[in-house]
């Protein structure tokens, strides 16, 4: 995974210069949007993301602020004849929803629609290098968060060594998974001389809306980004119960039993005019903690 950049991170009620869920992960060019509020399309056309490079969109449940923009970029990606399967994964009504929209709008899709319902906590997907894993979160309906592994990184080449050994071309790839080289006097050169440690591997957590239940952090044991949702200041808890939501603070303490290399907050009430209360109230609790705002991108060779 190279970076994730925030499209939205507003709830439910419109609040200026924020925007509903819908964030893009990049990784090995693939782009991957997860969560596709209203108006997704155009934030992308800011962020100069290109449509088509959309292959895989993960929907965590069906209250508005989380799907709305999806019949949209879908009609958009149709109208710009792409051609490339998208794969949407998503609760199993959403396809109802998409179908009825486009059999009375009489849209017939230039590209195949590969729609996997998730319905259950299990692997949804492998990728190259990335394996997707649905979680079953606690909200007033169905809905799931989603954990993308990385796989476990190669070592990397250490250049100007082995070109001055003479490592030839073809047993490059057999240095990466760490063997080491026997050259043609038959000395053996270490594969720790002739590489270095790979980059670390990632595992980001993706917590729409969740009111936080004392088991939860089982789920997202051993992630390295964590984002979830924090709607509420803790002052409103008993709003936040009622809703299914959590509170800064709540993200925070399960952040500190899990302990990621960073938290990130989102899915703010359009209550709060500013984001800091809320960063403030995590913060106090877990430092490593970021508050998303649109437009941010996160670098994961950073984190
Ligand atoms: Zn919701």
């Amino acid at each position: 995974m190279e970076k994730l950049t925030i499209l939205g991170c507003g709830s439910a009620l419109p609040a200026s210069g924020r925007h509903p869920t819908g964030q893009i992960l990049e990784h090995n060019g693939k782009f991957l949007l997860i969560d596709c509020g209203e108006g997704t399309q155009s934030r992308m056309r800011e962020n100069k993301i290109s449509f088509d490079k959309i292959s895989h969109i993960f929907i965590s449940h069906l209250h508005g602020d989380h799907y709305f923009g999806l019949p949209g970029l879908i009609s958009t990606m149709n109208l710009l004849g792409r051609t490339r399967d998208l794969h949407l994964f998503g609760p199993a009504g959403l396809i109802r929803i998409l179908e009825l929209q486009f059999e009375l709008g009489k849209t017939f899709l230039s590209f195949s629609l590969k729609f996997t319902p998730v319905e259950k906590e299990e692997d949804i997907l492998s990728l190259r290098g990335l394996k997707v894993q649905s979680i079953e979160l606690n909200h007033r309906l169905k809905c799931f968060g989603f954990i993308f592994k990385e796989e476990k990184k190669t070592r990397r080449i250490n250049g100007p060594v082995a070109k001055s050994v003479g490592v030839p071309h073809f047993f490059m790839d057999q240095l990466r998974l760490g063997e080491d080289y026997v050259d043609k006097d038959g000395n053996v050169i270490q594969n720790s001389v002739l590489t270095l440690e790979p980059k670390k591997s990632h595992t980001y957590a993706f917590c729409s809306d969740n009111r936080i239940q004392a088991d939860f952090c089982n789920k997202v044991k051993g992630v390295s980004v964590l984002y979830h949702e924090a709607t509420f200041l803790h002052q409103e808890l008993k709003k936040a119960k009622k809703t299914f939501h959590s509170t800064a603070k709540e993200a925070a303490l399960l952040a500190q039993e899990i302990k990621p290399d960073l938290l990130i907050l989102g899915h703010y009430s359009a209550r709060y005019r500013s984001v800091l209360p809320l960063l403030e109230e995590a913060k106090g609790i877990y430092k490593q903690t970021s508050a998303a705002t649109y437009k941010d991108i996160y670098d994961f060779s950073k984190i």
